[in-house]
């Protein structure tokens, strides 16, 4: 099956007490147990196991051509469940420009557990190589990279971890499946944060782990889903599950419309560079190209001066909301620098674009009218 059938279809089942088409969400917290003190149905206890998230584990494996999924209650959470399933003295290799709330759990809250981790530039594979220690168990990435849309080599990266006998992790949120399926191109776990496009109405929080194979690390990723306690819960599976059908089609209306807006912003004199893995001078190109579908909707821009005139620019879109998050049906714009607070490395003249789905026409009138 191709991806446009499976999100239609994958983890949805006509459901048995009454045919319904839509799934009805089961809010129970417990299950019934039979006369013999069996659990007929397979469920418990909400915690360890509902079928609405059962269904959207099946979804979003089916996507990603993984084993078995793991939904959690964001994705940091679903983060943490990754890294909680290491020990500690194990190292941990990430990106320098790693999601800065990935950063934020790998300094602050792993590295006190005893996590060891260096942060290189993944672009550089003779970087990566140098990091490896005995104890390195895991290499994280992230591409396209935040905001600076740097493109790690999912392949290269893979075999390097490989190599080393750590596994190779890709936070593949910004891409998703429908443009980059990373276990095809030999990592062993993805990341996702569903609140991005899997939600795509910024209306859900949510993240997932999907695994190549059904092996201890992954049960070890289950363990701390089902015992911490981390779930989404029915109401948001159920959303998440409302949404998938449509991610294709949206991912190529995201594609479409940021290339378009890429395009328009490189012409344009008051903009310094354009950060958009799309455009053929832009140094992750073809690697893009080989591993991606088409280009995502995500997209940065450095404007001529400082934080002054960044902060201009945002205040005069029209169309486009000012705010934070990403990978929703309405475009966002944001000056990242000051999100990500005091030790950013991000430049100050840097505006992040999440491209939504509106009429991309209208979007080049709001941006050519906000850069004066
Ligand atoms: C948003 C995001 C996360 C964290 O997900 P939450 O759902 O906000 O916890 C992780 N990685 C990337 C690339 C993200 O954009």
């Amino acid at each position: 099956m191709r991806i446009e059938t499976i999100a239609v279809h994958a983890g949805h089942k006509i459901d048995e007490a009454w045919g319904a088409v839509s799934p009805p969400i089961v809010l129970s917290t417990t299950f019934e147990r039979a006369e013999d003190g069996s659990f007929p149905h397979g469920y418990i206890y909400a915690r360890s196991g509902n079928p609405n998230r059962d269904a959207l584990e099946r979804c979003i494996a089916a996507l990603e051509g993984g084993a078995k999924a793991a939904a959690f209650s964001s994705g940091s959470a679903a983060t943490m469940g990754i890294f909680n399933a290491l020990k500690p003295g194990d190292h941990v290799v990430a990106p320098r420009d790693v999601y800065y709330g990935t950063r934020l759990i790998l300094n602050e809250l792993y590295a006190s557990w005893g996590l060891r981790v260096s942060f290189v530039d993944m672009t550089a594979l003779e970087q990566v190589e140098e990091s490896i220690r005995p104890e390195t168990r895991l290499i994280w990435i992230e591409t396209p990279s935040n905001p600076l849309l740097k493109i790690t080599d999912i392949k290269a990266v893979s075999s390097i971890a490989h190599r080393a006998g750590a596994r190779c992790v890709c936070d593949n949120t910004w891409a998703t499946p429908v443009l980059q399926r990373p276990i095809e191109l030999g990592a062993d776990i993805v990341l996702h944060s569903t609140t991005k496009y899997f939600g795509g109405h910024s209306d859900v929080l949510g993240g997932c782990v999907v695994t190549n194979t059904d092996d201890e690390f992954f049960q070890r990723v289950c363990s701390y889903q089902r015992i911490g306690g981390a779930v989404p819960s029915p109401f948001e599976c159920w959303l998440l599950l409302r949404s998938i059908p449509t991610l294709p089609c949206r991912m190529r209306i995201h594609s479409e419309n940021a290339l378009k807006i890429a395009k328009f912003l490189r012409s344009n004199p008051r903009v310094l560079t354009v950060h958009y893995p799309g455009l053929q001078d832009n140094p992750g190109y073809e690697v893009a190209s080989r591993q991606m579908e088409q280009f995502g909707g995500m997209l940065s821009f450095e404007v001529r001066g400082g934080q002054k005139e960044a902060f201009e620019v945002a205040a005069r879109v029209k169309i486009i909301k000012r705010a934070t998050s990403l990978g929703c049906v309405e475009s966002l714009i944001e000056h990242r620098a000051s999100i990500e607070g005091k030790d950013t490395t991000t430049p100050q003249n840097l505006l992040r674009l999440s491209v939504g789905i509106e009429n991309p026409e209208d979007l080049i009138e709001d941006l050519s009218g906000a850069l004066g």
